[in-house]
């Protein structure tokens, strides 16, 4: 009798201990929209209901911890959880380091977001009616495409002994949170796990890992989500390669997410396509798990951040306004609630400001104490190349939803207005770049109007006032070649106006900015796979368009690209061009000009890897009246690894003198 009452004591007592706590929810995700911003959005039609509106807040415990104070749309002093909830937001995403702590117990920064961080986040977003996304990083600091470091814990650990402590871990995690009564939406297993995690290369190990943590997800949270995660979307092909691993190892996952950084990550239109084959191919669900938008070039924390107005070769489709990053997140969901099986979008750290306002000083001795830089000194016993070099502050201020008070930005409602719109008159909002080239010895003509960028996104032509003296222009005719900034005033708004110097280029579509490849022509020898004019900005010297090649099998690479210019002056000219690329092998490129289709001089040009202009030139070409010259590049590579590839711009013929 006495031991029956035993059994049944310790068995409320194990109930009671799965149950655990209950969290009283306060609701404060607006069922309805939020009325009188002055933020444009238009409506995305058709967006589910339950779509995914996610923030990723992990480091918003190191930040109050640093004396950072969040506020609401009154200015009023508010949990920042609630803030989020009352814009529209859904979910929060948390990431978890195992042990972000070297042997002192100093943190390595980044929030120092270990486990018992990601339950106080959990908490107080299950408290205003919000689910949390637990992004396991399976590493003791940042976990990335660059680098999946193991736990040092787990370090000298074969990969049965791995599994099986990734099971252990993910577990005892979630029965935390579980017994705290977070409300857990979704669990990802690994972060950007592009070819690695954990310390770990071959895809079979990875699975291995990954599978033990989704028995965890799925012994715990039940009717959680399990998500896996990559990035680079505009990799050709390089999703497909994940998703039929993950199949063919089977593993047991419902989610496929990607990241989406516009600035790098290719179109839209790229990430729907992607996203629909995914979706179509291997019935997953899809997302966009991290993106953000910089809403001022502008650093706010003596920490210098990954994009400003500096920043060159990445895509810059709206301006850096906070209309601007609304746009761009509106953009994102409404790509991705038209794609198959598309659930939701999740912002990437958009509560990360400063921690201070006077000096690097202040703001270094808190990212030390609290960990709210993005890593600390103490990061580098675990990370001595990255964290042990670079320690410092938060590198995203200026694309967070807060301002450096603390005050939620307008574009933070941007998660509840997409749902109703809130198509307002547009007005100028920015104004974009004028970009001239004048001749050396023409005249310098600064335009009357440049293109406002409204709030809405479209351009409109208004009347501008340049800041400049007939001094000014007087330096520039004698300047020689060279590039100038020009600022002026459009509509009370700030213009500038980027003015070259250049000697007249006689060659058309120099740098393939019509899109298109006339007047040049190719001669293709080798039958390359691809051979073609290319809209990539990242690839591009200067502007978006570039010719680009490349091809699979040794010696396919093998072309001409000339142009042909007839008319022009006698006298002696130059013709110069660039080419960059890679897996080369065995080259012969070289750039030459021919004078009524004798040759008139070559110059050898190499390729030797992504980024690495080499530009040549062939000088002292004698052109007499009514002469044809062609100029252009041959390139012959054999070719390794997966075949050579390459870009070529900026064409260049100019009068010698
Ligand atoms: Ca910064």
């Amino acid at each position: 009798m006495k031991k029956r009452w035993i059994i049944l004591l310790l068995v409320s007592a194990m109930a009671l201990g799965c149950v655990g706590k209950t969290i009283e929810v306060e609701n404060a995700v607006p069922t309805a929209k939020i009325e009188g911003s002055s933020l444009y959005v238009k409506k995305v039609e058709n967006l589910p209901d339950g779509f995914i509106m996610g923030m990723d807040a992990s480091s918003v415990i190191a930040e109050e911890q640093s004396g950072v104070k969040y506020f609401n749309f009154a200015g009023e002093e508010q949990d920042v959880f609630k803030t989020l909830a009352e814009s529209g937001v859904t979910h929060i995403r948390v990431r978890v380091w195992n042990h972000p702590y070297d042997a002192n117990g100093n943190g390595y920064g980044g929030g120092n977001n270990d486990v018992e961080k990601a339950i106080a986040i959990g908490e107080r977003a299950t408290k205003y009616g919000m689910q949390l996304i637990v992004d396991f990083h399976y590493s003791d600091f940042w976990a990335d495409p660059g680098k999946q470091m193991v736990p040092l814990a787990w370090k000298d650990m074969d990969i049965s002994e791995k599994a099986d402590a990734l099971y252990k871990f993910t577990k005892d995690s979630l029965k935390q949170m579980k017994k705290a009564g977070v409300a857990v939406g979704m669990v990802q297993l690994g972060n950007e796990t592009n070819t690695s995690m954990c310390g770990e290369t071959y895809w079979e190990r990875i699975i291995k890992l990954m599978a033990s943590g989704s028995k965890a997800v799925r012994e715990t949270y039940p009717n959680a989500l399990v998500a896996v995660h990559f990035a680079n979307p505009e990799r050709a092909g390089a999703y497909d390669g994940c998703a039929e691993k993950l199949e063919a190892f089977g593993l047991d996952y419902d989610v496929f997410a990607s990241s989406y950084y516009p600035y790098w990550h290719g179109t839209l239109e790229n990430l729907a396509n992607v996203l629909n084959g995914i979706a179509e191919r291997y019935g997953k669900k899809v997302m966009v798990m991290e993106t953000s938008y910089a809403y001022t070039g502008a650093d706010s924390d003596f920490s210098g951040n990954t994009i400003s107005d500096e920043t060159g070769n990445i895509v810059k489709d709206y301006p850096f306004t906070v209309q601007g990053q609304a746009n761009s997140v509106r953009s994102v969901i409404d790509t991705v609630a038209h794609v198959k099986n598309g659930i939701g979008v999740c912002y990437w750290e958009g509560t990360w400001i400063t921690v201070g306002t006077n000096s690097w000083e202040e703001n270094h001795e808190k990212w030390e104490t609290c960990g709210s830089g993005w890593a600390s000194s103490y990061g580098g016993s675990y990370d001595p190349d990255d964290a042990g070099k670079y320690y410092g502050g938060c590198a995203v201020d200026n694309q967070a939803m807060f301002d450096p008070q603390g005050k939620p930005l307008e574009s933070l409602k941007v998660f509840n207005l997409v749902r109703y719109g809130n198509e307002i008159e547009p007005k100028p909002d920015a104004i974009a770049d004028t970009v001239l080239a004048f001749d050396l010895k023409g005249t310098i003509e600064l335009p009357e109007t440049v293109d406002a960028v409204m709030t809405s996104n479209e351009l409109k032509p208004v009347p501008v006032e340049w800041n400049v003296t007939e001094a000014d222009l007087d330096a520039m005719y004698r300047g020689g070649v060279h590039t100038y900034e020009i600022t002026g005033t459009a509509e009370g708004l700030p213009a500038r106006a980027i003015v070259s110097m250049v000697k007249f280029n006689y060659l058309k579509n120099a740098g393939f900015e019509d899109g298109v490849l006339e007047p040049w022509q190719t001669e293709d020898r080798g039958g390359a796979d691809q051979l073609y004019v290319e809209d990539k900005v990242t690839d591009s010297q200067n502007g978006t368009y570039h010719m680009h090649f490349w091809s699979a099998k040794q010696g396919s690479v093998d072309f001409s690209l000339t142009q042909q210019v007839t008319d022009l002056p006698e006298g002696v000219y130059r013709f110069t061009i660039s080419v960059m690329g890679g897996d080369g092998g065995e080259t012969e490129i070289f750039c030459f000009a021919l004078v009524d289709g004798v040759e008139a001089g070559r110059t050898p040009m190499k390729i030797t890897s992504y980024g690495n202009w080499d530009t040549q030139s062939v000088s002292g070409i004698e052109v007499k009246a009514g002469q044809t010259v062609t100029v252009g590049i041959s390139v012959r590579c054999e070719g390794a690894g997966n075949g050579a590839w390459g870009k070529i711009d900026d064409g260049m013929l100019n009068a010698e003198d």
